[in-house]
């Protein structure tokens, strides 16, 4: 039976050191604020929302709500986007995605400066990730990976690493910051042969596909830790599930991360560190 590797303690450990951090800000008459630009009202943005007000509140993050009506142009968004790279009072800037069709992202993330870029949305974060470089921010949930595993003492240096997906919000990233921290990255995708035997060749796999019961019996083996980001509505059972075959693999593995209840839940926490990082540097100016 596998060690669970839930979110929540990860969640709440870091909503106290960042707590921490905002009462030194607070001295200094800094309080972090994050802006969330939101277009239209799709359930997955509002009730990320809802989560990310719960964390901001008690970590002391302030937040400001722009909510723009679906039918709005690019130029709006843009508008709304340059007005918080502009605000001094505001550090951290979260646009909710995807856009409606009719607006570019990149469009988007060319206005927004990359210092306050708190979920790796801008060309500045990215190359901040590729280079590991201090610009901009990861994408919350490729960190939130990395911060669970870490946190829960398995050892990334040496470690050989199974990354399933290649997606610039989770796969790239993911994989980039792993090898960062010396673990030797092996990235798995749709036309990959094999699958399988990569993943059992490997110590920690780490799948972000959206394709539930991918990872099945067949691509794991005893000892391994296994990290599961996806998050798909199973219709039949009428809940969440992850990319994880749970009920088969959870048995062999030593570490596995549920769904709910694991990466999801570190999500918001990382987002917040994003922010309260983004006031301390601005301070240091
Ligand atoms: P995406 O569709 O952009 O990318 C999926 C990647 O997985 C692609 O690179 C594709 O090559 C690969 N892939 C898909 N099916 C595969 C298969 N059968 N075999 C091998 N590779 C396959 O998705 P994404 O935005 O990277 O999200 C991935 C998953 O993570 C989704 O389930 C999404 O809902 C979830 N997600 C979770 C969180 C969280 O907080 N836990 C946040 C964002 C996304």
């Amino acid at each position: 039976m596998a060690s669970l590797l839930r979110g929540a303690p990860v969640a709440e450990e870091l909503t106290e050191e960042l707590a921490c951090r905002v009462a030194a800000l607070s001295h200094q008459g800094v309080t972090p604020t994050l802006a969330i630009v939101r277009v239209g009202e799709r359930p997955d943005d509002l009730s990320y929302e809802r989560a990310a007000l719960k964390r901001a509140e008690k970590v002391g993050v302030a937040i400001q709500r722009i909510v723009l009506p679906c039918a709005c142009s690019q130029a709006d968004v843009i508008a709304a986007v340059e007005r918080i790279s502009l605000d001094d009072a505001v550090h951290g800037c979260l646009v909710f995605r995807p856009l409606p069709a009719s607006i570019e992202e990149d469009a988007v993330a060319a206005a927004l400066d990359p210092a306050k870029d708190v979920d790796g949305m801008t060309a500045g974060s990215l190359f901040g990730v590729f280079a590991g470089r201090q610009i901009g921010y990861p994408p919350c949930t490729a960190e939130a990976a990395i911060e669970l595993i870490e946190r829960s003492h398995i050892a990334l240096a040496g470690a050989n690493v199974c990354v399933i997906g290649r997606s610039l919000v989770i796969g790239k990233p993911v994989s980039l910051m792993l090898q960062a921290r010396h673990a030797t990255v092996t990235m798995c995708h749709t036309r990959t042969r094999d699958l399988a035997a990569h993943c059992r060749a490997a110590d920690i796999v780490v799948v972000a596909a959206g394709a539930p019961g991918l990872l099945d019996a067949s691509c794991v083996r005893a000892g391994q830790t296994i990290v599961d980001v996806g998050i798909n509505w199973d219709e039949a059972a009428g809940k969440l599930v992850g990319d994880v075959a749970f009920d088969e693999v959870e048995p062999i593995v030593a570490n596995i991360t549920p769904v709910p209840g694991g990466i999801g839940s570190v999500t918001t926490s990382i987002l917040m560190k994003h922010v309260v990082e983004a006031a301390e540097r601005a301070a240091m100016k």
